[in-house]
């Protein structure tokens, strides 16, 4: 594929290495394992003087081509996939950090990845200091001789805060560390961490990759040496939280329609957070395509569009927001997000519950804040579905 084609052709036509049956989509090779010829290309296999697939938890033409793919939408000299966004980043920080290295992060990521960070990596010696996802003065007086790792998530989850790819990339060069980015908010179709000076991306294939949530996935993307030689691709085969083919195949095609749907889900979260803010009953509108956004420049520059994530606070708090939740009847009641339908959320009392009441309101999850993951449907009908729940409060 040429380089030059637009990243919604790329989505289309990356990737496809047609079978002898010369099949027009995308074939779903669903097996663990491949056959040789003879003695000779098993060995020659095995010692990698030829290339070609052996076993599924190392290669698997099915991932080949999502990898390929998501390779070419992010801009990436390579991409490995794994089983899930999650295996994603614990093979980055296998791969590539040891014990004694030390982590720098945002304070506003996914809960996940908040537990794997200081509660298992921990154990091993690696130490993780969380700061501030917009304050850069914070991450730089956080830089430690053992630092290797900057992680961030932009937009921020549930308050949409962004974080200055490019200046954080500058912060890390400058110090011999790695800037991942996960990506998962906004997708390649908005945002390229990669060509803002990120070293590494990350995904979960599970949110808008795949786009209409049916299975989980994940992959990191970045230089060939970092993705495949210093030792992710090496942690993944060896430990195997590989991704299954099948999966791989369903999100290739999801992945086809990733541009439109994420202009879709804009422009609908757009006309959301615009009616939300004229509603008397709420305080706040969370949503980087509003005006009215710290970052409402930062994230212009950055992105493409919004994305799909809106949250918003109620003036009279948690009675207020579960009012909203338990009137909703197209909208679904779920902590997922990416989805073609919309979803809604209370984060103080689900995804973010386990985190202390203080550093909830120091983070401004409030008790009044609800997270909606706008869908495909009409505005009009999301609207009303809300409506009648923000009438009664
Ligand atoms: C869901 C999510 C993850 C984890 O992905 P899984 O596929 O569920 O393992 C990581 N980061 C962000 C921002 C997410 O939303």
């Amino acid at each position: 594929m040429s380089d030059d084609f637009e990243l919604e052709t790329l989505a289309l036509h990356t990737g496809i290495h047609r079978s002898q049956f010369n099949e027009h989509a995308e074939a779903l090779y669903l097996t663990s394992s491949f056959v040789f010829e003879n003695a000779a290309q098993a060995a020659a296999r095995f010692s990698g003087t030829e290339p070609g697939n052996i076993y599924s938890r190392f290669t698997n033409p099915t991932v080949t081509a999502f990898e390929e793919r998501l390779a070419a939408l992010e801009g990436a000299e390579a991409c490995v996939a794994t089983s899930s966004g999650m295996s994603a980043i614990l093979a980055c920080a296998m791969g590539l950090l040891s014990a004694g290295d030390h982590i720098i992060a945002s304070r506003s990521l996914f809960g996940a990845t908040v537990n794997l960070f200081t509660n298992i990596l921990k154990r091993f010696n690696i130490e993780t200091t969380f700061v501030s996802a917009t304050d850069i003065s914070q991450w730089e007086a956080a830089m430690r001789p053992g630092t290797k790792l900057l992680f961030v998530e932009t937009p921020s989850n549930p308050l949409t805060e962004i974080s200055d790819i490019g200046a954080l990339a500058s912060v890390a060069k400058k110090a011999g560390a790695w800037l991942a980015v996960d990506n998962c908010f906004c997708s390649p179709a908005l945002q390229r961490p990669l060509q803002l000076g990120a070293d590494l991306v990350i995904h979960s294939a599970t949110k808008y990759l795949e786009g209409q949530g049916r299975v989980l996935g994940g992959a990191v993307l970045g230089s060939r040496d970092l993705v495949m030689e210093q030792g992710i691709f090496g942690f993944l085969r060896t430990a195997g939280p590989s991704l299954s083919p099948f999966n791989a195949w369903v999100i290739l095609k999801g992945m086809e329609t990733l541009k439109i749907r994420m202009e879709a889900h804009s422009s609908n979260a757009l006309e959301i957070a615009r009616w939300l803010e004229s509603q008397p009953g709420v305080a706040k509108v969370h949503y980087p395509g509003l005006v009215s956004h710290p970052q409402y420049d930062l994230a212009r520059r950055q992105q493409k569009t919004g994305g799909g994530i809106v949250s918003f606070e109620l003036k009279n708090g948690k009675d207020a927001a579960w009012r909203v939740v338990d009137s909703v009847r197209m909208i679904s009641i779920t902590a997922n997000l990416g989805d073609t339908k919309s979803t809604l959320t209370h984060p103080a009392t689900t995804t973010h519950a386990r985190i202390s009441q203080e550093s909830r309101d120091a983070a401004g999850i409030t008790d009044g804040l609800l997270r909606i993951a706008v869908g495909l449907e009409a505005a009009k009908d999301i609207q009303a579905d809300l409506a009648r729940g923000l009438a009664a409060t």
